[in-house]
């Protein structure tokens, strides 16, 4: 059965909250992160100056920065991977996680429905979508408690 235009703007939104949850869930990883392990600030300082630097360098014809700047960065990388183990945190602890990898929560593959949005849209209609779908149920009370206007 296909969704009205309201219910698939109501799916949407769903979406939309599970983007900005993983936005403010990234932004607080970060700032126990770096008052857990200062050095990590540092890294990434570090990071984008020497993305900076190179990115000039790769401006003014040298074709070389862009090898070099791989190589370092990912010797950054690496770096801040050991720091945050060492701290107690998982490697993975900076980076965005997804409900759904292959469309990064958005719904759409280029241009195309993903899988994860058309069994949403199946269920949506049905009467059991919170049951089924709890994740969306999670997220989109915890963003209605931090901030009442984003209710779909
Ligand atoms: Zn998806």
């Amino acid at each position: 059965m296909a969704l009205s235009n309201s219910q698939y703007d109501q799916l949407m939104r769903t979406y939309e909250l599970r983007q900005l949850d993983n936005e403010h869930r990234l932004r607080r990883h970060y700032e126990n992160a770096y008052a857990l392990i200062p050095e990590l600030k540092e890294v990434d300082e570090h990071v984008s100056s020497l993305s900076i630097a190179q990115a000039k360098n790769l401006l003014e014809g040298d074709d070389s920065a862009l090898g070099q700047l791989r190589e370092r960065l990912s010797l950054l990388f690496a770096r801040k991977k050991e720091l945050l183990l060492a701290g107690g945190l998982p490697e993975d602890y900076l980076e965005r996680q997804y409900a759904c990898a292959d469309c990064r929560d958005t719904g759409y593959i280029g241009g195309r429905k993903c899988h994860c949005l058309q069994s949403r849209q199946t269920l949506f209609a049905g009467p059991h979508y919170w049951k089924q779908c709890k994740d969306d149920a999670v997220v989109i009370l915890s963003a209605y408690l931090s901030s009442p206007k984003t209710l779909p």
